[in-house]
């Protein structure tokens, strides 16, 4: 996996027509020779063949890095084309130019090409969900009526609900019917513009459990459009069985689960609800250093309900990310900053919560943290699989703009994955992941947030949602037998 740093002020721009005759190196020159090499494409050999053009967008967003002089940072393109080969793109421009390359001979459209007309509409990068829960059995919405009538978190949870029956009923379910649930989940995401999705464990718990679930988040990723970047979560709770004897649970996932996760390559990160009544920061810190040897990722569940210190913790142990951060301090966001360690808000769960308080954004922004929003989608927090609602709760609740939450929800989010040089934006060599929506500017996806207005959904180059409707071909239930 490419570790490169975000803020490597290389990377070529300009003009906006990439690919072609130009080199498609963006960096030093290391790593140019195989930057070449993987995308097989050197302008000098021929016509490049282009398999998937989507044209005409009234309004192509394609997001550019930080230091660029585009104040608004989306990269707006008026009139714009994207064309692609084998689920990579070559070139970003406008129509016109895009048109000439062809006329010109540097590209050359495939006999069997899909084209996709984007007249009149808005096309961003394909979304990224930095932070879900989405493997589990087991709404909770009798808990969510009981909340209504007063009950607190900590009431539902001593009465035995809350995250414990969760992680019951996931226990109880099979792989199959995990990943069953894991693809109409998905499927949602999708028709809302999702391409990327991070999932994490968390609600099985035991060594065999947690297993189960991230071989389902595998199989998901293996059959469903989406990206699915799985991370362990063994750390979200202390099991029923370890009550009392939280030291006893930390050394089975030290010493069994973790490197169990590591020997089967199930997950990219390690997270650890780091919170009061949870895991300490010392317990945390033991946790994801143990991690951090096996070559996980690092993410926090930080400063969500108390400051206990989280933010600091990943900065500490370089954390790709810390997440939720409603609580957190001015320490916190500044030691995020120095070590560029992504805040991952997720206003949805606040929101859902019926909280007051939100992440400090505004804050976090103006300290140079760099910046996702995910949905948090979990059973008993927050149910949104949005990323477009999500957008809306932070123009409204966090004071962000639309460019920003734009930002955050693909080249931001993506970042929070380690995943900024391959999804996120739409400029050559990255995946041909976009969304259609039937707008005519960016200004209305956070602004009408209550209706789904994706039209289209490309991922790698493939249409997997048109009109509004599922177009991939979705494999029997059950008739896979790989786990
Ligand atoms: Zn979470």
């Amino acid at each position: 996996m490419e570790k490169r740093s975000f803020s490597d002020g290389s990377r070529s721009g300009g003009s906006k027509l990439i690919g072609g005759s130009r080199s498609f190196g963006r960096s030093g020159p290391t790593e140019e020779s195989s930057s070449t090499e993987s995308s097989g494409f050197t302008g000098k050999s021929g016509p490049i063949e282009v398999d998937f053009l989507l044209k005409n967008a009234g309004s192509l967003v394609t997001i550019k890095d930080e230091d660029d002089d585009d104040a608004k940072g989306l990269g707006l393109i008026t009139d714009g084309s994207v064309a692609a080969h084998e689920g990579v793109i070559v070139a970003v421009g406008t129509t016109a130019e895009i048109e000439k390359a062809f006329k010109d001979g540097v590209f050359v459209l495939r006999n069997d090409a899909t084209v996709f007309d984007a007249s009149g509409c808005l096309v961003t990068p394909g979304l990224v969900d930095a932070h879900t829960h989405l493997i589990f059995a087991g709404w909770r919405a009798e808990e969510f009526a009981l909340r209504l009538k007063g009950a607190s978190y900590l009431d539902i949870l001593a009465r035995g609900g809350g995250i414990l029956s969760t992680v019951r009923a996931t226990r109880r379910a099979s792989e199959d019917e995990l990943f069953l649930l894991g693809m109409d989940r998905l499927d949602q995401m999708l028709l809302c513009g999702t391409t990327t999705v991070e999932v994490k464990s968390g609600y099985g718990l035991s060594t065999e459990d947690e297993i189960k679930s991230l071989r389902v988040a595998a199989r998901l990723g293996r059959e469903h459009p989406a990206d699915v970047i799985p991370t362990f979560l063994g750390a979200h709770a202390i099991p029923e069985e370890y009550a009392g004897n939280v030291e006893g649970y930390i050394e089975v996932l030290v010493s069994e689960m973790i490197p169990r996760v590591a020997e089967e390559r199930l997950a990219k990160f390690v997270d650890v609800f780091c919170e009061e009544g949870v895991f300490s920061v010392d317990q945390s810190r033991r946790i994801l250093s143990s991690a951090k040897d096996y070559g996980f990722g690092l993410k926090i569940h930080a400063d969500e309900l108390s400051p206990l210190g989280g933010a600091v913790l990943a900065a500490e142990l370089d954390a790709v990310s810390a997440d939720h951060l409603v609580m957190v301090d001015e320490r916190g966001i500044r030691y995020m900053a120095e070590k560029k360690v992504s805040a991952v808000l997720l206003p949805g769960t606040s929101f859902f919560l019926a909280m007051d308080r939100y992440a400090p954004a505004r804050r976090i922004i103006e300290e140079g943290v760099p910046l996702a929003l995910a949905t948090d989608f979990n059973p008993g927090t927050c149910t949104i699989q949005s990323l477009p609602l999500v957008m809306g709760i932070a123009c409204l609740r966090m004071g962000l703009s639309p460019e920003e939450v734009i930002k955050a929800c693909t080249l931001g989010a993506a970042r929070a994955l380690g995943m900024e040089e391959e999804i996120g934006s739409l400029e050559a060599k990255k995946a041909a992941d976009m969304v259609v929506f039937d707008v005519p500017s960016f200004h209305h996806l956070p602004y009408r947030f209550g209706a789904n207005l994706v039209k289209g959904v490309i991922k790698r180059g493939k249409i997997v949602v048109k009109d509004g409707c599922l177009t991939y071909a979705r494999s029997q239930p059950g008739t896979r037998s790989d786990m």
